[in-house]
């Protein structure tokens, strides 16, 4: 059986007394795209966070390639990982936000070539190489010189996403990319992550764009409170849904 490139047992979350993340159990396969979808509140970001380990889980695993996020096997126990090791393991784990995150006083190409260059150390012509044909896939060769404040939000999303590529990750998460743009400006984001789901990177997506989902997720989640409640293939999850909180979260998004 091969590994899953995404794996998560049993993880809990809680920030304060607020049980966020109760036990949820996920597999994600090499080149595959889940999509998450569910109520403001369920816990997507949250998810999203523990598999960056941006936020540390406080019962059960994630592992990403086969690797314990945080932690070091050791027989039956297991050692929290150092802050160099974590920030290493990180960086092999895309992360696109709602709002780009791009720093505003670089040019695009120094946006992408920041974390190759400072963070992986490898040549500066060699990423500038990178970015070029990074940029070429997401449509923007033109605007390498350019600042993001030049930018529309479309085209900033699509720089982020070159940027999270740049580090050639195992794995691309993605919370809510389209939320904060125009919706004349969604298309050509979608349309880029469509690009990359075909070209076999393994995606988690959380977007309420059903028709995204129909078309390039193998799998869809849906999550309430904390929890998988339904997961299967989009035509089961979204046209068939097993649970009434399934079918009401559609009905207000669709
Ligand atoms: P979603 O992305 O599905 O809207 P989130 O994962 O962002 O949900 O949040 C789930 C719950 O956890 C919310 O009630 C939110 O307010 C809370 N939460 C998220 N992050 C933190 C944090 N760092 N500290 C305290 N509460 C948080
Ligand atoms: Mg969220």
């Amino acid at each position: 059986m091969s590994v899953a490139m995404v794996e998560l047992r049993g993880v809990h979350k809680s920030f304060g007394s607020l049980h966020v993340l109760r036990g949820v159990d996920l597999d994600v396969g090499r080149g595959e795209v889940l999509v998450v979808l569910g109520p403001s509140g369920s816990g997507k970001s949250t998810l999203l966070r523990t598999i960056n380990h941006l936020e540390k889980v406080d019962r059960g695993t994630v592992r990403v390639d086969g690797e314990l996020l945080g932690y070091r096997r050791s027989g039956d126990r297991l050692y929290e990982l150092r802050e160099r090791e974590i920030l290493r393991r990180r960086t092999q784990i895309g992360f696109v936000f709602q709002n780009f995150n791009l720093f505003p006083h670089l040019t695009v190409r120094q946006n992408i070539t920041e974390a190759p260059v400072h963070a992986q150390r490898r040549p500066r012509a060699e990423a500038d190489a990178l970015a070029v044909r990074l940029l070429e896939r997401v449509g923007l060769a033109d605007k390498a010189d350019a600042y993001p404040g030049t930018l529309s939000g479309g085209q900033r999303q699509r720089v982020a996403i070159a940027r999270a590529l740049a580090l050639e990750p195992k794995v691309l998460l993605f919370d809510e990319p389209t939320s904060a743009l125009d919706p004349e400006l969604v298309g050509e984001v979608l349309s880029v992550m469509k690009d990359l789901a075909g070209g076999g990177t393994t995606m988690i997506v959380v977007t309420h764009e059903i028709g995204f989902a129909r078309e390039v997720a193998d799998t869809v989640a849906f999550m309430d409170a904390g929890r998988v409640l339904e997961l299967g293939p989009p035509a089961q999850v979204l046209d068939d849904p097993a649970h009434e909180r399934t079918r009401a979260f559609l009905t207000k998004v669709l």
